[in-house]
């Protein structure tokens, strides 16, 4: 059996990402690498955006950045300055590129196209297979996916689902200086539903739908909803559609698995994506970092604070029941508290005052017995 010392198993943002905070920390000299995916990551399959106070670890391939946003809901619109922090976009394209040209300078790699399967650990060797073959590895990273059935599920769940396009218009119509982070100007249906637009240019923009439900639409209601917003909101002209994106994240608080001695789940089936927001990017790699820094030593380094999941589970299951509209819940909480201190919230780097002051500013009654409910669960 072939034995390595780390193997990496998914070769995605997750597995990517870890390799790359290994290798910057130097932590992989003369050390054997295994890193297992079907395929090599690259092109264009989707786009991160995050906000980030000052620069980060991938600042020389952020492809663009904005200091204002804003968001909409029915009637009422507010524009925000973010700083200290910066809203970012990172393209697949451009990551891939970079964080394999890092991975592939591991003097001790080896990339196993295929599938990881029959994955365990007795503790001290994790083992696994690759067609048919055996492996084993002194530590192991799995970004495999974690499929859950959200009627299975006992935390509060809403998957958010999503389709976008890159547009390019005739006329110019976008402000590429402030990006639209939500915009809620369509029917809510019970649910919550918002577009965002990230323009690059005056006539190029990202514009996607987000819905945050368990039942998903059929790829023309989305492409509907796009057309109608588009014309509504920004140009009644023409437009060419350069590439489409979407995807689905799972927004729940379920207890995805962190760690089984040294077999470490990362990413998506790690629990990496925010509950209350589907954000990844940034936790992700403030986790893999820090996990990096410690190397060979391995902690648990949970990707998000335990009283933020309480947060998340409570807003979440407001959500979910529709106590309050998600409209409503988000456009006020920019509105009403200054940026930095929402977004430090949605990064789980807030400190417990500006948790109290953020709380002071939501609907008090309804939140106060969703929260209790959660504590007691
Ligand atoms: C379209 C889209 C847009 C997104 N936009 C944002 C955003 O703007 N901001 C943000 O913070 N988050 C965003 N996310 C959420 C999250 O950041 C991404 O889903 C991210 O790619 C998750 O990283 P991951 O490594 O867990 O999964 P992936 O990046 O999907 O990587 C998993 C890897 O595992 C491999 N794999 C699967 N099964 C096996 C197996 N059995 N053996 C070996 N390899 C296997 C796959 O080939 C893949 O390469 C987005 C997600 C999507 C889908």
């Amino acid at each position: 059996m072939k034995t390595y010392d780390v193997a990496v198993l998914g070769g995605g943002l997750a597995g990517l990402s870890i390799l790359y905070h290994l290798q910057t920390a130097g932590k992989l000299a003369g050390k054997q690498v295994l890193l297992v995916d079907p395929e090599r990551k690259s092109g264009h399959d989707r786009t991160w955006s995050f906000w980030e106070r000052g620069e980060g670890p991938f600042e020389e391939i952020v492809y663009k950045h904005w200091n204002q946003v804003t968001l909409h809901n029915t009637n009422d619109h507010c524009t925000c300055d973010l700083a200290p922090y910066t809203y970012k976009l990172i393209r697949s394209t451009e990551f891939y590129a970079y964080a394999n040209g890092v991975v592939d300078g591991i003097n001790g790699l080896t990339r196993l196209p295929g599938l990881a399967t029959d994955v365990k650990t007795d503790g001290k060797e994790v083992t696994f297979r690759v067609a048919g073959k055996a492996y084993r590895s002194g530590v192991a990273y799995s970004s495999l996916p974690h499929p859950l059935d959200h009627r299975e599920v006992k935390q509060p769940y809403l998957d958010q689902h999503f389709r976008g396009w890159y547009v390019e218009t005739e006329e110019d119509v976008f402000d590429p200086e402030r990006a639209t982070l939500m915009d809620f100007r369509t029917p809510q249906l019970g649910e919550t539903r918002f577009f965002y637009v990230l323009p690059f240019t005056a006539r190029r923009a990202v514009v996607e739908i987000a819905i945050f439900s368990n039942d998903h639409l059929r790829t023309e209601q989305y492409d509907d909803l796009l057309t109608t917003y588009i014309r509504e909101h920004w140009t009644g002209g023409g437009y060419r559609i350069e590439q489409t994106e979407a995807g689905n994240i799972p927004m729940t608080t379920y207890p995805f698995p962190q760690r089984q001695g040294n077999l470490i789940y990362i990413g998506l089936g790690g629990g990496a994506a925010r509950p209350s927001t589907g954000y990844t990017f940034y936790g992700l790699q403030r986790q893999l970092a820090a996990m990096a820094a410690r190397f060979p030593q391995i902690g648990l380094e949970p990707v998000w604070p335990n009283r933020h999941l309480l947060y998340d589970a409570t807003l979440l299951r407001i959500l979910e029941k529709n106590s309050l509209p998600g409209d409503q819940v988000f456009v006020n909480l920019f509105r009403k508290n200054p940026a930095d201190r929402v977004l430090a919230f949605l990064n789980g780097e807030s400190s417990l005052w500006q948790e109290l002051a953020l709380m002071s500013t939501v609907p008090t009654v309804t939140f106060a017995a969703t929260f209790t409910g959660e504590v007691l669960r």
